[in-house]
């Protein structure tokens, strides 16, 4: 597998503007590699700051400062942790439209839409804050006879999270309040495409009193990822991105002796039954494709519509995206931003045209969408395509991107095939009026996450997140009590208080009860 980055460019060039640093034991740091990358505002299409790149000395330099406070931290009593992370939870709510501006500045989603996957990692941090009986052990008195059994959990150490551009605030949230709640220190690889936001987090976390060290970020690229996946101190690697690089994080951090937990891409289906409320279905799947422009690893790129639904569902989801506004992510009327990079745009625009030419029909074409006043920002309209066939990388790859297109089918159980053929198996939704059918597809899917008349189904912070196939790659789903367990390890204690009356001879038969 070749796997290439966008080359960084040395500093010594004139930095129009800021640098995003590392933040390594309680303060910012520019690192020893003098290499920066630029960070751009996809809504105008201009350089607004720079990124520092770390390498392997910035990712031991962070291991050290991790190594040294989590020697304190993980023997922490629960009742003082969790005082620190109620706090940082008011801390988020206070500082969330601050957050999402930051957010919006660097990735183009709007600012609502920011501070929604602000809520939405908030949950991970509210899981956190009841962690005391989240981590409560099991123990069985009399085992044997005088002899108890209990289990600990404890810290693994030092764990890293490698996380993507597409919600630089939630995904880390996923990884860090629980790894820090259950006694570990952190070290996140933010996307470089949209760093603020983490260096934003580490300060509201020092703000709540989370000692220095145990929080840690180390901006960069491949070569940051490389040494954290080389690096003997971290003792476990969550990774959040597209399938290639979930592979290649996974399979190297295993080879390296690491825990690791690596999800991937996503393909996700929406199955329409011709029994479902067909206006409601549109406006869901609309907001599954579009929201975000697409880029969620939880969007619906793919309507499976079965029968009758085809005719009524293309004219209410062609009503649907002709009603979305295109815009700057700041702009209060914004439905729907730009997408990341110009190659992201391009990349829509490659599938579009090549379904279009292998004979898809258009019914809404967003290719020569124009914002005004924004005419460099990496804009692309709401999309959608009948007619396409399953080989089209419109179809078959994920576009991530404002791109959906509408599969017809004759019967559920055609519909199930389909879905079920993808690689990915993240989400998958259903729209119905059945509860024998919804129930059927909840047992049928090959997807870690289903939804029934519910177009993403996250979910919810105390349960946990992950899919099955190309999506995730390792035991361990995200978040919840999956991500207690990810960041800890099992002891089992047997004890016995022996009474001198009582005290056996040595026997050398195995013990029995
Ligand atoms: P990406 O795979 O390009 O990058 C993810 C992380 O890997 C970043 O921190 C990046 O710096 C690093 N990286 C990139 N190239 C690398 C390389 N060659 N070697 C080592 N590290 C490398 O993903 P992205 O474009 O930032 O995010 C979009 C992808 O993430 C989509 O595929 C989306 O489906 C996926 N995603 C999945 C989930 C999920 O829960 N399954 C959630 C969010 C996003």
């Amino acid at each position: 597998m070749t796997i290439t980055q966008e080359a960084p460019t040395p500093a010594t060039g004139t930095a129009p503007t800021a640098t995003v640093k590392h933040w390594i034991n309680g303060q910012e740091t520019a690192g020893a590699t003098g290499l920066t990358q630029p960070i751009y505002n996809p809504s105008t299409g201009e350089v607004s700051g720079h990124v520092a790149l770390g390498d392997a000395g910035t990712v031991a330099e962070a291991v050290a400062a991790a190594q040294a406070a989590q020697k304190t931290w993980g023997r922490m009593s629960l009742a003082k942790r969790t005082t620190i992370l109620f706090k940082m939870r008011e801390l988020m709510l206070t500082h969330d439209l601050e957050l999402g501006q930051i957010i919006s500045a660097e990735h183009g989603k709007t600012v609502e839409d920011a501070r929604g996957e602000i809520a939405r990692g908030r949950e991970t941090m509210e899981f956190v804050c009841g962690i005391n009986q989240a981590s409560k052990s099991e123990f069985s008195s009399d085992a044997s006879t005088g002899v108890d059994v209990h289990t600990l959990r404890q810290p693994l150490g030092v764990v890293a999270g490698i996380t993507p551009f597409n919600f630089p605030a939630m995904v880390p949230l996923w990884m860090h309040p629980v790894a820090i709640a259950a006694g570990n220190a952190f070290i996140l690889k933010p996307s470089e495409r949209d760093p603020s936001a983490s260096i934003f987090v580490a300060k509201l976390y020092q703000e709540a009193g989370l000692p220095d060290g145990v929080f840690n970020v180390v901006q960069g690229g491949k070569v940051a990822v490389d040494a954290i996946l080389e690096n003997d101190g971290i003792a476990a690697v969550s990774f959040v991105g597209s399938t290639p690089i979930a592979k290649y994080v996974q399979q190297k951090a295993i080879a390296n002796g690491k825990r690791a937990q690596a999800l991937g891409g996503a393909n996700n289906h929406a199955i329409v039954m011709p029994d479902a409320n067909i206006t409601f279905a549109a406006s869901q799947i609309s907001s599954g494709a579009f929201g975000s422009a697409g880029e969620r690893c939880m969007a619906l790129p793919v309507a499976v519509v079965v029968g009758d639904a085809a005719e009524p569902l293309i004219a209410a989801l062609k009503l649907e995206a002709e009603k979305l506004k295109v815009g700057p992510g700041n702009a209060a009327d914004t439905d729907m931003g730009p997408v990341i990079t110009p190659a992201s745009r391009q990349r829509v625009l490659d599938f579009t045209t090549e379904a279009i030419d292998a004979g898809a029909r258009a019914i809404v074409d967003g290719r020569d969408l124009v914002v005004e006043g924004f005419e460099n920002g990496f804009y692309v309209g709401p999309t959608i395509l009948d007619n396409v066939t399953t080989d089209l990388r419109a179809y078959c790859d994920e576009v991530f991107g404002p791109l959906l297109v509408v599969m017809r089918v004759d019967t559920y159980e055609q519909a199930i095939e389909l879905v079920n053929s993808s690689p990915f198996g993240n989400g998958a939704a259903i729209f119905t009026s059945s509860g024998e059918v919804a129930r059927a597809f909840s047992v049928d899917v090959e997807a870690g996450m289903v939804g029934i008349n519910v177009p993403i189904p996250v979910p919810v912070g105390y349960f946990s997140f992950g899919g099955w196939k190309d999506s995730l790659f390792g035991d361990h789903h995200a978040h919840g009590p999956e991500g207690f367990r990810f960041y800890t390890k099992a002891k089992v204690v047997t004890t016995r208080w022996p009474h001198q009356a009582t005290a056996a001879a040595a026997s050398m038969s195995f013990p029995g009860n």
